[in-house]
């Protein structure tokens, strides 16, 4: 019996007691290899030495310091390392503790920077149908997740969505890449013009769509044209990579490889590697300077904002992807496991797309490959998938359901950035067996 309200009220979860490496334990012996980092979390592994005994240093030294009175050496280190390796233009932190958090706090900056800056009219947010940003009141009702939002409709502060850009789904027969990408950035275009430029705020996407869609990248130049639309308009680029971000595309920033920066970016899972509940927003210099040089603070904060040792496990965790060299290995291992994904499931008659950057990459189940027909969702299939693999002794993060009439059942995959050849192939196998279980 337990007194936790988890997740699912009457599942019976097994017990977690250890992990090292690319694996945890429970506690009847059992070992999982955790090919999604959680939920894309775990970018370093369990157990990780150095990461270890950083948090062990800062909690000799100081555990707590409440930001309404002192900054803290460890979070102004982090603020450097993050800034320091930011893309062009975003040159200031702001620290919370995780994902929701740091989309709330993009929001209200958002507003607060057009309120200090004069245009106080400005009030409409646009986002994506196929997008997740958390769980908070501010972040659900931007995200598109239609099983997420529905019964808290009432709650929510009015959003705007256009379709995310979703190639499999979305591209129509007989549209060239280009073409398609031009068509889903216009979605934007019209949406801007149909409330007035001078009264929206911000566009908020994903770079890389995670959990709603299944590590789906963007097409061509889709962000470089977004970006344009957003300057055209006055309107700030808000980039989610709480997900996507902190090194799981191969690059720091999802969004190095598209060759864009936004206004504000929001970071978390893989800041800290899940060894601290730690996620952050990165502002630019214009938006800083309106609240520097305007009334002088930003009217949010929370209590364990910066907190101590939340600021020591992100700085450990990235130096140790820069000092081991990681990325590399985020690239070369993405790779192979792309190729090993093609090779298990590349005829596969339910394995509708491969897709994904890094060592970030989905796999879209579809009921009929040549027509895209859904699974019925009555099928429950991502739970009997997600059943299967457990019970083969592997983490992967299956979701489905209809998402504003797109429906998609995927599952998604987020390995440790340590992982080795030989374990990605045992991912791989085991997945393969997992799926063809659940069907
Ligand atoms: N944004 C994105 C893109 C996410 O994937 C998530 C979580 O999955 C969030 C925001 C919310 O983060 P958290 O669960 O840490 O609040």
């Amino acid at each position: 019996m337990t007194h936790i309200l988890h997740r699912a009220a009457n599942a019976a979860m097994p017990v977690a007691v250890g992990g090292r490496g690319i694996e945890l334990f429970d506690r009847d012996g059992r070992s999982y290899i955790d090919a999604s980092g959680g939920a894309a979390v775990s970018c370093l592994g369990h157990g990780h030495p150095d990461v270890l005994a950083a948090l062990h240093a800062q909690l000799d030294r100081m555990a707590y310091a409440h930001t309404g009175f002192f900054t803290t050496e460890v979070a102004e280190r982090l603020a450097d390392r993050l800034v320091a390796d930011a893309p062009a233009g975003l040159d200031h932190v702001y620290l919370v503790s995780g994902g929701s958090e740091a989309v709330e706090a993009a929001l209200k900056m958002a507003r607060q920077y057009f309120v200090e800056i004069g245009q106080p009219q400005r009030r409409h947010v646009i986002a994506r149908r196929q997008s997740y940003h958390g769980n908070t009141l501010g972040a659900l009702a931007t995200g598109g997740n239609e099983w997420r939002r529905s019964q808290f409709r009432p709650l929510l502060i009015e959003t705007h969505h256009i379709d995310a850009c979703y190639e499999y789904r979305l591209r129509e027969t007989g549209e060239s890449e280009a073409e398609y990408a031009a068509r889903a950035a216009g979605q934007l275009e019209a949406t801007i013009l149909e409330l007035g430029p001078d009264r929206v705020i911000a566009f908020v996407a994903e770079t890389v769509v995670g959990a709603t869609a299944g590590a789906v990248p963007p097409v061509g130049d889709y962000f470089k044209r977004i970006r344009e639309i957003c300057d055209r308009h006055g309107v700030l680029l808000i980039l989610d990579e709480v997900m996507c971000g902190m090194g799981r595309t191969g690059t720091l920033h999802a969004c190095e490889q598209d060759g864009i920066a936004p206004d504000l970016m929001t970071i978390a899972k893989g800041l800290g590697g899940g060894y601290q509940p730690v996620g952050a927003v990165l502002l630019s210099g214009r938006i800083f300077e309106s609240f520097s040089k305007g009334s002088g603070f930003f009217q949010h904060g929370h209590t364990y904002m910066g907190h101590p040792m939340a600021a020591a496990a992100g700085l450990a965790v990235q130096e140790v992807i820069r000092r081991d060299g990681l990325l590399a290995n985020v690239v070369a291992m993405g790779e192979h496991l792309r190729a090993r994904l093609e090779q298990r499931f590349g005829n596969h008659p339910h394995v509708g797309d491969i897709r994904g950057r890094g060592l970030f990459q989905g796999v879209e189940l579809v009921a009929d490959r040549l027509t895209k027909a859904s699974f019925d969702p009555k099928s429950r299939l991502n739970a009997a998938i997600k059943r299967e693999a457990m019970a083969r002794g592997l983490m992967v993060y299956p979701m489905g359901g209809t998402i504003d009439g797109v429906r998609g059942d995927h599952v998604l995959l987020a390995p440790p950035f340590i992982i080795e050849r030989h374990q990605v192939d045992d991912v791989v196998e085991r997945l393969g067996e997992a799926i063809d279980a659940a069907l």
